[in-house]
């Protein structure tokens, strides 16, 4: 079901927020802060497959039937044009409990001082009219982090994520046979993969999956979204933490 008044334009108490300011739902230690490695020794069998550029009206929706039928969660990272364009597919897809984290307004590698802002507060505005939800994820465009926009969004306190693994994807060389090894091939706990959904070369990507999903299940993973992958990884270190602080337990002494 959707959520009465989506659609509206959203006005009122919403919009007294500070534009842009992200969700403050994933761990502290990730607010504002780049994200680039998962922690050494995570051992959960959890993969966070994520999809960049969309919401595309062809591709989108046919990722989203593959992660109902293996009963998996993932991210998009959308473009705020795309999402401003494809709100009811947008809002389809957190109702069905994806996350929609922000990729920017236009996907530019080196916008000004002027533009910087807009791009972070302009999409947020975007997925949060779409979904009534506000993003607390974002990814910066081919993955600069040095850029104005980052520095917006690490202001804003979003989660700035990068990826450990790619699906090699966007390559003019990529095949539905090539995506699939890259990312199955050398699986690990807690990675965060790179796929795409937007235009382009996504319909190869969308090819592959079918086969990634179910040859990663068979493995024993599952998938979960980007919130969800800093949620496990921040109490597998608040566990290492804790047995750090805690002064070694006394051997049992032996009869
Ligand atoms: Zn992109």
């Amino acid at each position: 079901m959707l959520v009465a008044g989506v659609f509206s334009g959203a006005t009122g108490t919403a919009d007294a927020r500070k534009p842009g300011l992200a969700d403050q739902s994933i761990p502290k230690r990730y607010r504002g802060k780049n994200v680039i490695n998962k922690p050494k020794g995570f051992s959960e069998k959890v993969i966070a497959l994520t999809f960049d550029d969309g919401p595309h009206p062809q591709n989108t929706p046919q990722v989203l039937r593959q992660f109902d039928r293996v009963d998996g969660k993932t991210t998009f990272f959308v473009i705020g044009t795309m999402a401003k364009t494809h709100k009811q597919l947008l809002n389809d897809m957190a109702m069905r409990g994806h996350v929609i984290g922000s990729h920017s307004w236009s996907h530019k590698a080196a916008p000004t001082e002027k533009e910087a802002g807009p791009e972070i507060w302009k999409t947020a505005r975007a997925i949060y009219n779409a979904t009534l939800q506000w993003p607390s994820v974002y990814r910066p465009p081919y993955g600069i982090l040095d850029n104005r926009t980052s520095k917006v969004a690490r202001q804003d306190r979003y989660g700035v994520i990068l990826w450990n693994k790619t699906g090699a994807d966007a390559t003019s060389k990529a095949t539905a046979k090539s995506i699939a090894e890259q990312v199955i091939g050398g699986a690990k706990p807690g990675d965060i993969v790179l796929l795409h959904d937007g235009p382009g070369k996504a319909n190869t990507t969308i090819k592959a999956l079918p086969t990634i999903l179910d040859e990663l299940k068979k493995k024993g993973y599952s998938f979960v979204t980007v919130p969800d992958m800093l949620r496990r990884w921040d109490s597998f270190l608040k566990r290492q933490e804790k047995a750090k602080k805690q002064p070694p337990s006394p051997k049992p002494t032996s009869k």
